[in-house]
């Protein structure tokens, strides 16, 4: 592999790894030649992802592990540098919306139930600060390191009824920014914070909302495709060379930015 994307023997942490983007991420790391670390929320999503990461190679672990709790992130933490001796990557993957933090088809803005709003902006907001905040410790010691956030497209346009999700995920470009700066002020160049914006992909979340069970577009699935200059949704492996790029010394200089993977959807007007 050329030497500017060789990510070999990495130590990465992913978070959300059983899921379809970062776990897939995850995924083509470890074949990438990665030492990578699988956490999400249940014990056996965890087993099951991890047992079938054995079969690429011996590099990778798995911990259940709530980013939302500090304990668990620390224990995480711990064992990691334990087996490891060091962290590489942090990947927070982990994220996802709820119904009460979304304007229902029959309801309007002042439905919006603040609870889950709140468990929205908490599980897509903190669930990347905290776990940044742990292992980020590791790369102020070794002076290396190397975030790479989730956002979304419906942080920088306006996408009807995703209140909570849409200003986590605003909320998460600007930490981006943030801690970008802060790590390179106070701890060099070796240490760079940047983020992904998908567009469109289906998952387990969005399907229903996509795609009618006949394969064809639901009304949104269409108003989706009508305004992707590339008419179609994203496949999931069209995120991993973004993140690569983003983790690997090709990106040296790169540090603060969030990068659209979005088939062109945030560069038209829809015109
Ligand atoms: P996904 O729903 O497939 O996976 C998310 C994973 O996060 C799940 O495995 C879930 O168990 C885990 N998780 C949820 N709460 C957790 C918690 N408290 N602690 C630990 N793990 C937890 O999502 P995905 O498609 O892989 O998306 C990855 C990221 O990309 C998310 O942040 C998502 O918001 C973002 N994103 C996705 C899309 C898309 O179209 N799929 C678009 C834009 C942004």
């Amino acid at each position: 592999m050329n030497q500017l994307f060789n990510i070999q023997d990495k130590v990465i942490a992913v978070t959300g790894a059983a899921g379809v983007l970062a776990g897939g991420t995850a995924t083509y790391l470890q074949e990438q030649g990665a030492y990578v670390v699988y956490l999400d929320l249940f014990q056996d999503k965890v087993d099951e992802t991890v047992a079938k990461a054995k079969s690429i190679s011996d590099k990778c672990c798995g911990f259940a592990c709530n980013v939302l709790d500090q304990g668990a992130l620390d224990s995480v933490y711990d064992q990691v540098l334990k087996t490891c001796g060091r962290i590489d990557v942090l990947i927070n993957g982990a994220g996802g919306n709820m119904p009460g933090a979304t304007i229902g088809p029959d309801q309007d803005v002042f439905d919006l139930k603040i609870e889950d709003y709140s468990k929205v902006l908490d599980l897509n907001l903190k669930g990347s600060v905290m776990p940044t905040m742990t292992f980020a410790k590791a790369f102020k010691q070794q002076g290396s390191g190397c975030v790479v956030n989730f956002s979304s497209m419906s942080s920088p346009l306006a996408i009807t009824r995703v209140l909570g999700y849409s200003n986590a995920k605003a909320a998460i470009d600007n930490f981006t920014r943030w801690m970008a700066a802060e790590m390179a002020l106070k701890y060099g160049d070796k240490i760079r914070v940047n983020a992904i914006a998908p567009g469109f992909f289906i998952g387990n979340q969005n399907r229903a909302l996509l795609i009618n069970e006949d394969g064809s577009y639901t009304e949104r699935g269409q108003q989706v495709i009508d305004n992707t200059p590339f008419r179609r949704f994203g496949n999931q492996d069209e995120v991993y060379g973004t993140i690569h790029y983003l983790i690997s010394d090709a990106a040296s200089f790169v540090t603060g930015t969030v990068v659209p993977v979005d088939g062109g959807f945030s560069t038209f007007s829809g015109v």
